[in-house]
């Protein structure tokens, strides 16, 4: 194909932003991140940001300009290409770069840059939203402002603030991540001060962790009233609660007291009430399973033993706590856990191929990280899927992903994103028209 001819484009009129012009893609197959079926030859229009219409080519009946007649509008010939929603990491460490050590600590004006920098890989990757569940030192709410204000390229940021935990090893090896709380008063001021700094969503360790290296994942970290207690306390302020839980003591204690992710759940598979309870509750299973593929696939890598040896010893009762949960109609939300030793950002989507891997369907795995992710964050009313109403936010693809979902990941697959209506991010040298462009644009 030649490079310069990736699109055709029919440019009625060009504005010089985007945001005030009406879009219309058309020829490509619409995966719409809703479990439906693909729609060959279908049409997207969007204004203002928002899809008015995302189908089939024959229903749509209106012409552009959607609006009045004077406004601008552009149609961009998508020629057999794949369209879905931009993709959902429900669980990513934007203060990780995947250090083979788990060791994320940085100084504070080079950690701030590096949140920066592993969020506009995400982005750059078609993850047009990540859901940090552990950042450090409160700087990833500086860069998601600077990000929101225009600043910066980036991601939608979904944040948890602090990893609340017991008083652990873990705490002096991810200084800066962890908040201590013991005791049930404790755990309400911790909630608190996330809620201070701006969490979405509250984040709690009821186990031990397989990254820690004293960490024992299926030992029960915090008693039932503390986890109780802090779960009514988000709960008053309407922020969900995931739960970093391994160990099935510690998976039923989060389930008992109201969660609405459980993030890992390694050892679910020994406790099948457990599974049915979170099915007819709703409550979302977000499985992590790239990082352990990522260690133990390795060859020659600088893990240390006790991280290898930890994942090896559990990856395969992930799975089947997956496959398991799946079967049984647990809603799954992908999360890739990006961040930690050699999973690195921007290759989060392999999550996705890890799942299929794991028994649920090529379709059900695009939904965990669009729709599903989407519910998961509690965000579904208005992003996620490719639906009228939603907002633009979006990724084409040159191959069929649906023939080989590690597609998600291929940079030169992946031909441009766009978020809010806006291009976010684009291979150099793309026909694309410049008045898309967002103020920043990153290169695939
Ligand atoms: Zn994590």
């Amino acid at each position: 194909m030649d490079k310069n001819q990736r699109f055709i484009l029919d440019i009625s009129t060009l504005l010089n932003t985007g945001f005030e012009m009406d879009i219309l893609l058309k020829n490509f197959t619409l995966i719409d991140g809703s479990g439906r079926e693909p729609i060959a030859d279908a049409v997207i229009a969007i204004s203002e940001g928002k899809i008015i219409y995302a189908g089939a080519g024959s229903g749509w009946k209106d012409s552009i300009p959607f609006g009045e007649a004077d406004r601008e509008s552009v149609i961009l010939d998508l020629r057999g290409k794949y369209v879905l929603p931009g993709l959902i990491d429900a669980h990513v460490h934007l203060s990780g770069s995947g250090e083979a050590d788990s060791q994320f600590y940085a100084p504070t004006g080079q950690m701030a840059l590096k949140i920066l920098s592993n969020a506009q890989k995400n982005l750059a990757a078609g993850i047009t939203t990540v859901r940090d569940l552990g950042g450090w030192s409160e700087l990833e709410f500086d860069v998601r402002r600077s990000i929101q204000r225009g600043d910066f390229a980036g991601p939608r940021m979904c944040l948890a603030g602090r990893f609340i935990s017991i008083t652990e090893a873990g705490a002096d090896y991810y200084v800066g991540m962890y908040r201590v709380a013991d005791g049930v008063d404790e755990v309400r001021k911790a909630v608190r001060e996330q809620v201070k700094h701006g969490a979405d969503v509250i984040k709690m360790g009821v186990t031990g962790a397989v990254l820690v290296e004293s960490g024992v994942p299926g030992t029960t970290h915090f008693n039932y009233d503390e986890v109780q207690a802090l779960v009514e306390e988000a709960k008053k302020f309407g922020k969900p609660v995931a739960m970093h839980a391994h160990g099935i003591d510690g998976i039923r204690k989060a389930v008992d007291a109201g969660v609405s992710t459980l993030e890992h759940g390694t050892y679910l598979y020994q406790d099948p009430s457990v599974i049915q309870y979170m099915a007819e509750h709703g409550v979302f299973l977000v499985p992590t399973l790239k990082v352990g593929w990522d260690i133990i696939l390795a060859k020659n890598s600088n893990v240390p033993e006790w991280i290898l040896q930890k994942n090896k010893s559990s990856q395969g009762e992930a799975a089947l706590s997956l496959k398991l949960a799946y079967e049984a109609g647990v809603p799954i939300a992908m999360g890739s856990d990006v961040g930690t030793p050699l999973n690195v950002h921007g290759e989060n989507a392999l999550e996705v191929y890890w799942m299929q891997q794991a028994g649920l369907s090529v379709m059900d795995a695009i939904v965990a990280a669009t729709g599903n992710a989407a519910r998961a964050l509690g965000w579904d009313s208005w992003m996620g899927t490719l639906e009228a109403g939603k907002v633009a936010d979006l990724i084409v693809h040159e191959k069929n992903l649906l023939e080989d979902l590690r597609v998600l990941a291929d940079k030169v697959s992946l031909q441009f994103v766009m978020k809010d209506g806006m291009i976010a991010a684009c291979h150099a040298g793309d026909e694309l028209p410049k008045e898309l462009f967002a103020k920043q644009v990153l290169g695939i």
